[in-house]
């Protein structure tokens, strides 16, 4: 049986990578999406993979960093399929640079997009989620590099760190309301934003540093935020889901 059958969800940054695992993972549970990014055409292949799966789907362009794009995010979320259930703040992005050189202006944007565009996701999700009061789930997808300091990612590790603490504040906020909020922190996981970051070499490298032999898929995150999102997660909240193949453990493979 589909575990979210008819429930409504709201993924940012939903057009690629681990947004749209989480979408599509979502949807094959029987839930509705709304795909958020930045541009409306970007979600388009993703709102079509869920019409494929007999779920109704929405695309809806929005800056996660601008209250007023947001605002206007539930709003159609709203008129469109008339609730809202589940809430995925997933959109972020990185600009990688020592914190000796880091540009104020590039530290500034990181931090109005990963770790201000997630606070506006979930106060102004979590306002309606209140005023439906019929509980609900929040997702906050954070990251390991919340806890480990990853040189050249200051500011993404800044907001990462602030997000996961977010959650856990909004959840201790929240239980009263019968609204689940937790976090998922991902490992080193094979997404095009990675992808800008290292080339397959590169990235065949690091797999040599996960315990489980390779990088994590898209899929594994979203089955992780769907079974967050349902009934059997009722009792779990406040809490990290760390999905890493054992990355935090810091071991390497035994070379052959
Ligand atoms: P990605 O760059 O492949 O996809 C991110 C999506 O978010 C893009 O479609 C982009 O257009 C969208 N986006 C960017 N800024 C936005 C904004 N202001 N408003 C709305 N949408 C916006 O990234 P990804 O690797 O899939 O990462 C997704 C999430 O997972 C992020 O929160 C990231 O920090 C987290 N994460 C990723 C990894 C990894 O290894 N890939 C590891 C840990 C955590």
């Amino acid at each position: 049986m589909q575990s979210l059958l008819g429930k409504v969800a709201v993924v940012t940054g939903g057009a690629r990578g681990i947004g749209r695992g989480i979408a599509l993972c979502l949807a094959q549970e029987g839930a509705n999406i709304v795909v958020n990014d930045l541009r409306a055409v970007d979600s388009r292949g993703v709102v079509l993979e869920i019409e494929q799966m007999a779920q109704l789907a929405l695309a809806f362009e929005a800056d996660v960093s601008d209250r007023g794009q947001v605002t206007a995010l539930y709003e159609a979320a709203l008129s469109h399929f008339g609730r809202l259930d589940i809430i995925v703040a997933n959109a972020a992005i990185s600009i990688r640079e020592p914190v000796l050189d880091a540009n104020w202006q590039n530290v500034l944007r990181t931090l109005e997009v990963s770790q201000f565009g997630v606070f506006h996701t979930c106060q102004l999700g979590a306002q309606q989620l209140v005023k439906q009061g019929k509980g609900g789930k929040i997702l906050i997808v954070s990251s390991i590099l919340a806890e480990i300091p990853m040189p050249t990612s200051a500011a993404y590790n800044m907001a990462k760190a602030a997000i996961s603490h977010l959650g856990r504040t909004m959840a201790a906020e929240l239980a009263c309301h019968r609204i689940n909020v937790n976090i998922i922190a991902p490992g080193h996981i094979d997404t095009p934003g990675e992808r800008q970051f290292a080339s397959e070499e590169q990235l065949q490298q690091a797999s040599q540093n996960i315990p489980w032999g390779r990088l994590g898929t898209a899929h594994a995150i979203g089955r992780a935020v769907a079974y967050l999102a349902s009934e059997d997660a009722d009792y779990i909240t406040g809490t990290t889901l760390v999905v890493d193949g054992g990355y935090r453990m810091g071991m390497r493979l035994p070379s052959d």
